[in-house]
């Protein structure tokens, strides 16, 4: 089967680097459209991410030797698309929002589908904010979103910040078992790769704790209520609980987003082996469909009373696992637990992927 030809949005970046990287040697999809901003349009891939690539392998002759698009404009992609040279586009842009906002809606309405790591649509009602094993569901308000708006092939579906992926699955295991979670106090410790590159300056992080990441509370409070929403009528309704209370801090780790949290249960509480039981045995739609990204056990529970550890656990399972450890009661709240992502895996590339292997499993995209 030939594969999908893709293309990616900021491919220079921490984020869309992880992207070629993931793709290498995907079975489905294939780097075939690099773009970045101005200052690296016009050059081949290579030479635009020379001293700046991160990964131990190279990034592969057919990537190295593609010219690098100027993102910002459109006639680009929406020309490779006619052509039958481009199906779809991840964006991994850094922009200030209004613009990412306007580019991204620029490319669906050119026919190009847009499957996104910014933040900038995450709070548009008729784009889904996915995380595949969590809201599946919620791409079925992609063929509203386009007839709303007059797009015959292109769409926007975004994934979330990578600060919840550590513990939006693990919450929403115990809600779809049946279990009201009312309250979540959540830590977070985040990696520097979650800046991007060149990201916090290092006399800031070494030997350090920064505890402010803009905007990062709000989104660590908000999202996971959209995600864990109802879609009626077409419209994704965002969920009243939990109420959630976020301190999102940046820790001198190079990548792994880890997250203290205690939850408050509705009436009905749950055990420890109860929750530990549902962890262990959660899967999802990516599972079901063997999507080729899907890690095996979307959640990986560690007994040792030191796990899970960014440099030990980040990588479970493709790094596309969340960890999960000291399951305990909680004296203020019913319980307590650690949970622990991959933030350019699990928490921006891998989980742009796994969204994009949804919705083709989907039929949304060919
Ligand atoms: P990054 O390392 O700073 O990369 C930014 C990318 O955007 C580069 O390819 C850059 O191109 C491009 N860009 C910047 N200004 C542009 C312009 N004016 N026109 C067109 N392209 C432009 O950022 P990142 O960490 O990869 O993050 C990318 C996106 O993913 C952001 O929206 C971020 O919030 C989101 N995200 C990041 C993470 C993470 O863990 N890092 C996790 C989840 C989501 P040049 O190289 O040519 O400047």
């Amino acid at each position: 089967m030939a594969k999908i030809p893709v293309g990616i949005l900021g491919a220079t970046g921490m984020v869309g680097q992880q992207y070629i990287a993931l793709l290498a040697d995907h079975p489905w999809f294939e780097t075939r459209f690099v773009a970045a901003s101005p200052h690296s349009a016009g050059r081949p891939y290579k030479a635009a991410a020379a001293g700046r690539w991160h990964h131990k392998t190279p990034a592969g002759e057919q990537v190295e030797s593609l010219i690098v698009q100027d993102a910002n404009d459109v006639s680009r992609a929406a020309d490779a698309v006619k052509r039958g040279d481009l199906s779809f586009v991840f964006s991994a842009l850094e922009m200030e929002k209004e613009t990412v906002k306007t580019l991204e809606e620029a490319y669906a309405a050119a026919g190009v589908p847009v499957i996104s790591n910014a933040a900038a649509h995450r709070w548009t009602p008729d784009v889904p904010v996915l995380i595949a094993e969590v809201n599946p569901h919620h791409a079925e308000v992609i063929p509203l979103q386009q007839k709303a708006r007059g797009w015959d092939r292109g769409f926007i579906a975004v994934k979330p910040n990578c600060s919840i992926q550590s513990y939006a699955t693990p919450v929403w295991a115990l809600i779809k078992a049946g279990y009201q979670v009312r309250r979540l106090m959540v830590a977070t410790m985040q990696a520097v790769s979650g800046a991007g590159y060149p990201g916090v300056p290092s006399l800031s992080i070494i030997d350090n704790v920064v505890p402010y990441i803009g905007g990062e509370e709000e989104k660590s409070e908000q999202e996971p209520l959209k995600i864990f929403g109802a879609v009626k009528n077409g419209v994704i309704e965002t969920a009243a609980f939990p109420k959630i209370s976020a301190h999102c801090s940046r820790v001198p780790v190079s990548d792994g987003h880890t997250a203290c949290v205690s939850l408050e249960f509705g009436p009905e509480k749950p055990s420890i082996d109860e929750v530990k039981r549902l962890w262990a045995a959660f899967s999802g739609e990516p599972q079901s469909l063997n999507l080729p990204l899907a890690p095996q056990r979307p959640l990986i529970i560690r007994e040792e009373l030191d796990r899970p550890q960014p440099r030990k656990d980040r990588d479970q399972d493709k790094a596309m696992a969340v960890t999960l450890g000291r399951i305990r009661p909680c004296p203020v709240f019913d319980l307590r637990f650690v949970g622990l992502s991959h933030n350019t895996v699990r928490g921006a590339a891998g989980g742009g992927i796994l969204n994009a292997e949804l919705l083709k499993a989907k039929g949304y995209i060919s």
